[in-house]
């Protein structure tokens, strides 16, 4: 209901009220005046009927007194009269006629109380007023009463009745009651149309205000209010509109700007251009307050678990993956991977041409195109998934893995993918700088003619990260190599040739060892192979391929051929000692060992290796 219809209802109501009050006013009263008069008519009437009578007595045709009564009743209006006796008057002057004895209850009452009595008797074809009134015996009145009448002073000598008929008054007074509602109902009309004209102008414009400013309140700036009759309604409208329209402009410009930062993320979720900012403004924030904290981070790893803790609790991303690729080496490595939940890619060599997100460099997803990605295996895991890579620089590429397995999920995810990507952007930076150090503490800690580490990066491993992982329950294997006769080698087709040797071994072992191995070239022809929660059976296959693989080896220098051999010595910590370089020791025992008794040989440490001391301390 708008506005006009509302305050003439109002209006109506409250006049109709008042009408209706003044109305019952109006008909209390006139009913009370059409009984008043009736009452002082019959008073008039009881006081001529008294001194009549009075007269007729002391004029002695007492008698005569019915001719007066009877001619009385002939009066408008008075459709009854009779007087009745006290019982004491009767018993004074005796009875006129059984006319004058009581003829009702009322009658007696009154006889009986000396008070007046009216009895209004009223349907809707009749109104009636009847009332008696009491004569009593008074010295005062003139001829004096007791002079005649045995009776003391106030005693009650007898009574008038007299019933009018008001039905007249009664009809007059709706007449005039229902003149005074015509006349009200003609005005109330004009009144209410006259108003609702007077103060349309005021409530339309008070609509549309009304109607724009919940527009405006649901998002659309793009309302603009009309101009109205009044003259005051020009300027607040125009007032209005420019307000409208300032934040119009300053909220499409934060849109147009800051989305374009957050990567177009809120304006997918709100339609309301306020909210939206709102929510890029606090992305913008948190992204902020992300990029401060990492930046005080030393380590790769330290920036790695501030976006898996982001992907987690700030952008609600249940389950994901996310991958470092080695460009140059084309090895993909897990950084973080969900407890629970198998990956849909197990790509981890020849990402640039198995990876299809890193190949083309978009974002892909499953929903777009079921099986979008070949190598993804979505049967086992029965998710949909989204891959999104960033290349941090020519090096080093971040790919992100997400996998959903419901709608809610995907339609979650997908309008994170823009953050996600500022996130990473904001991360590039400073993960290049901290990869860069890597690289360079790297190349201070790799040999330069095998790309192996060295016994430096031995030193730091066992000093900063074999405690973490002890701590975590992790156990190694150590694999001691040592090529056999290799001084032959060098003696016979010069020190490049062993050289190149050296560099063929590194190559093999390489091939051989995965993410959770690594190899030291621990002296000049002396190798180690780190191995993370071995078990005896994987510790001796590799130590047993990489022998066999090397043997198999054809080397041509000089135009000779030949093949070489590797003896290898390996034991396990913490089983077989619980200190680390012990351990290297006993490899090294082993490796003896194969020498001693032949070469090309896999030996694992046993007991029996030890030299008779250690034998029985060990
Ligand atoms: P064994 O079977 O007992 O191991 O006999 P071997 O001849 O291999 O004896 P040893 O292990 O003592 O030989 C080590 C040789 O490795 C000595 C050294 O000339 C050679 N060597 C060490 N570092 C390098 C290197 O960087 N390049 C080359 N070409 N030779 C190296
Ligand atoms: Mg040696
Ligand atoms: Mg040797």
């Amino acid at each position: 209901m708008n506005s006009n219809k509302k305050i003439t209802l109002i209006i109506f109501s409250m006049v109709t009220l008042l009408t209706l009050i003044i109305v019952a006013l109006v008909a209390i009263g006139s009913r009370e005046s059409g009984y008043n008069s009736a009452k002082k008519r019959a008073y008039l009437t009881a006081d001529i009927v008294k001194n009549a009578l009075t007269s007729h007595m002391v004029n002695g045709n007492m008698h005569q007194r019915d001719t007066f009564l009877n001619s009385l009743e002939r009066l408008r209006e008075l459709n009854e009269l009779w007087v009745v006796r006290s019982p004491k008057v009767s018993e004074q002057f005796g009875t006129h006629s059984t006319n004058e004895v009581p003829r009702d209850a009322v009658d007696e009452e009154v006889l009986k109380t000396g008070k007046e009595k009216v009895v209004i008797n009223e349907t809707v074809e009749q109104a009636n007023l009847r009332i008696t009134i009491p004569y009593t015996a008074s010295s005062l009145d003139k001829p004096n009463c007791l002079a005649c009448h045995d009776a003391k002073e106030g005693e009650v000598l007898g009574a008038i009745s007299l019933t009018f008929d008001i039905q007249e008054d009664r009809l007059s007074s709706i007449a005039i009651l229902l003149n005074i509602i015509a006349i009200v109902i003609v005005f109330l009309i004009f009144f209410l149309i006259f108003i609702s004209r007077k103060i349309k102008p005021y409530t339309s414009s008070f609509d549309s205000i009304t109607n724009i400013l919940k527009q405006v309140h649901e998002g659309n700036y793009a309302v603009r209010a009309q101009e109205g009759i009044l003259k005051e309604d020009k300027e607040a409208f125009m007032w209005l509109n420019e307000i409208i329209e300032k934040l119009e402009t300053v909220l499409t410009g934060i849109e147009r700007n800051l989305t374009a930062f957050v990567h177009n993320r809120a304006s997918n979720v709100n339609n309301d251009k306020l909210l939206t900012a709102k929510e890029i403004i606090e992305d913008i924030s948190e992204i902020y307050n992300y990029k401060k904290t990492i930046e005080t981070d030393l380590t790769k790893d330290d920036i790695y678990y501030r976006l898996i803790q982001v992907f987690k609790d700030k952008l609600k991303i249940k389950t994901f993956y996310i991958f470092e690729d080695d460009l140059q080496k084309d090895e993909r490595k897990i950084i973080y991977a969900p407890k629970d939940k198998k990956a849909c890619c197990d790509v981890r060599k020849d990402i640039k041409e198995f990876c299809r997100a890193q190949r083309t460099n978009n974002v892909i997803t499953s929903e777009t195109f079921p099986e979008v990605c070949r190598l993804a295996n979505c049967e086992s895991c029965e998710a949909e998934y989204t891959c999104i890579p960033f290349n941090i620089n020519d090096q080093k590429s971040v790919t992100i893995h997400i996998l959903c397995e419901d709608k809610d999920c995907i339609k979650h995810n997908k309008y994170q993918i823009g953050i996600i990507k500022k996130y990473l952007e904001e991360t590039k930076p400073i993960l290049e700088s901290r990869i860069l150090m890597d690289v360079l503490r790297e190349r201070n800690l790799v040999d330069g003619l095998t790309g192996l580490y060295n016994r430096k990066y031995l030193d730091e491993f066992v000093d900063r990260t074999m405690p973490n992982e002890l701590a975590q329950g992790t156990t190694y294997a150590v694999m001691f190599l040592d090529i056999d006769y290799f001084k032959m080698v060098n003696d016979t087709y010069g020190h490049d040739a062993g050289d190149a040797i050296l560099q063929r071994l590194a190559k093999t072992m390489k091939e051989f060892v995965t993410n959770d191995e690594f190899i030291v070239r621990f002296g000049g022809e002396e190798f180690l192979i780190i191995m993370k929660n071995p078990t005896v059976e994987t510790a001796k296959e590799l130590a047993q391929r990489i022998n066999v693989e090397f043997g198999k080896i054809i080397f041509n220098f000089n135009n000779e051929s030949f093949s070489k051999t590797v003896s290898i010595g390996y034991a396990f910590f913490p089983t077989d000692t619980d200190q680390f370089w012990k351990c290297i020791k006993y490899a090294d025992l082993c490796l003896y060992q194969a020498k001693e008794t032949g070469r090309n040989k896999v030996i694992r440490f046993t007991k029996d290796v030890l030299k008779n001391g250690d034998k029985e301390k060990y």
